[in-house]
């Protein structure tokens, strides 16, 4: 299994797991960008948030759910969710994630 984070999900690589259930799982970024930063992923391969809506609507779904979820746990009114699907949009890790980011002032337009 090559995928950093199947790898995360399956228990292999050690992550500083937040939130989850039988479907997704939320850690802290290794790399934080905000005073939070989480990511949230689905435990499935899935290659971007495009491919997931396309290939299971439903699981798109109760990832948004999650989404809010865990805002309310870590107490967050404010925050920014990204999902970076393609390298030239900035995407590193070829698994769908969401970045939950807060805690600071967030700008815009993003880089
Ligand atoms: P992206 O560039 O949108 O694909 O985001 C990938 C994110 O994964 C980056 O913010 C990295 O800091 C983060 N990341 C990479 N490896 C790990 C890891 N082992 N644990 C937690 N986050 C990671």
């Amino acid at each position: 299994m090559s995928c950093l984070f199947c790898r995360i999900a399956s228990g292999e690589i050690p992550a500083d797991i937040v939130w989850q259930d039988d479907a997704l799982i939320a850690f802290r970024d290794i790399a934080p960008q905000a005073p939070t930063h989480i990511l949230l992923i689905t435990r499935d391969h899935h290659v971007t948030v495009g491919e997931l809506a396309t290939a299971d609507p439903a699981l798109a779904a109760t990832f948004m759910s999650a989404v809010a979820a865990v805002a309310a746990q870590e107490g967050l009114s404010d925050y920014r969710l990204v999902f970076n699907s393609g390298a030239e949009a900035g995407q590193s890790v070829f698994h769908v994630h969401g970045h939950l980011l807060a805690g600071r002032p967030l700008s815009w337009p993003p880089g």
